[in-house]
């Protein structure tokens, strides 16, 4: 059996809509010393590909990542090639709720550097060593008491939007920067109770296990995430803790919560919480704009950005060279929204460090 896909992805998307039995879409991870991660992979491939799994895998010597979507008449035998390995023994696995079974089209199993790129620097600390796992009710219940310190270990584009009550969130671009601002910012509280939460779960074991190597003694962190959470405050009709909107990476980019709007557009302020990119490719800001301004301003974060989208190839050509530099790589936005309000690009970028 091949190792890899090889078959046209055209082929592979009408293979799948032809599909005439019903797939289900679950997720896993983590984080689990791996000594042979493409012995692993090739392994899970073999396996995974027999019983026609498909999917978007993460393998790297610190665990797995996995998105997948699994025929069910084999699920069960599904779930026995997971006790062939000692990473998945008692791994908790999620089922997407809102489930079409066309979530992936192929099977794709790749070897990483890392799980998730947080900048870390592994080799210091014991990433296997994390916090202790609360439930969503456990998590509810403990931060109403307003007791103990809730920590959102995510970026601020996503805490914006939505976080819980009370929660610390630090302005922080990336992980690593999120995770030293922590670190610091609570030096004073090592022996206080900690409760993290990211969107899924994934995030707070490195970083749960990053506070305890560096001295908290009492670090908890929200199972499954604020994606559990949520599904888990229906069930239970519990007046959630969570306000606003969890920011997710898909196109949608977000899914609410409890119903309410805490942020503002980038451009006029007005309440508003939709995220999206700004239409000039050579920026590509992520931003929250409203409906009037997306009008206004063509889905750009400023004017600057509607005129060149709009320019000639040519025109396009010569800023490349300019903006390239300056806006990179930058698919978040900067902490401030000053870039759209005042568009004066030099400040801002002089700001961002960058
Ligand atoms: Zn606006
Ligand atoms: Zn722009």
């Amino acid at each position: 059996m091949p190792l890899y896909n090889s078959i046209d992805r055209k082929v592979l998307k009408e293979n799948l809509i032809a599909e005439s039995f019903v797939r289900k879409t679950i997720s896993l991870y983590r984080y689990f010393i791996l000594d042979n991660p493409q012995e692993f992979r090739d392994q899970l491939y073999r396996e995974w590909a027999e019983l026609n799994c498909f999917g978007r895998i993460y393998i790297a010597r610190e665990g797995i990542n996995a998105q997948m979507s699994v025929p069910q008449e084999n699920f069960n035998a599904f779930l026995q090639t997971l006790n062939n390995h000692p990473i998945f023994e008692n791994i908790p696995i999620k089922y997407a709720i809102e489930d079409n079974g066309k979530s992936f089209y192929k099977l794709s199993i790749k070897v990483k550097e890392k799980l998730v790129a947080d900048g870390l620097d592994d080799g210091t600390f014991d990433v296997t060593n994390v916090g202790r796992h609360l439930n969503a009710r456990e998590f509810h219940d403990l931060v109403e008491t307003g007791e103990h310190i809730v920590v959102d270990v995510r970026n601020h584009y996503e805490s914006e939007i939505g976080h819980f009550k009370g929660a610390i969130r630090p302005e922080a671009d990336t992980f690593r920067e999120e995770i030293n601002m922590i670190t610091d910012l609570l030096k004073d509280n090592k022996e206080s109770k900690l409760l993290l939460y990211c969107t899924g779960g994934i995030r707070c074991e490195k970083a749960s296990a990053y506070l305890k190597h560096h001295g908290f003694k009492d670090v908890n962190q929200l199972h499954g995430g604020i994606l559990e959470y949520a599904r888990n405050i229906k069930q239970m009709d519990l007046e959630s803790n969570f306000i606003g909107k969890n920011f997710v990476f898909d196109e949608r980019m977000g899914e609410s919560v409890d119903g309410q709007v805490i942020s503002h557009c980038h451009q006029c302020g007005a309440s508003c919480d939709v995220h999206l990119n700004c239409a000039n490719e050579l920026c590509h800001l992520l931003f929250i704009q409203c409906e009037a301004c997306a009008a206004k301003f063509e889905q750009c974060c400023s004017d600057e950005c509607r005129n060149l989208k709009n320019s000639s190839e040519a025109e396009k050509q010569i800023h490349r060279h300019t903006m390239a530099p300056k806006f990179g790589n930058r698919s978040i936005y900067r902490k401030s929204f000053r870039l759209a309000k005042n568009t004066n690009f030099a400040d801002s970028i002089s700001e961002s460090g960058k």
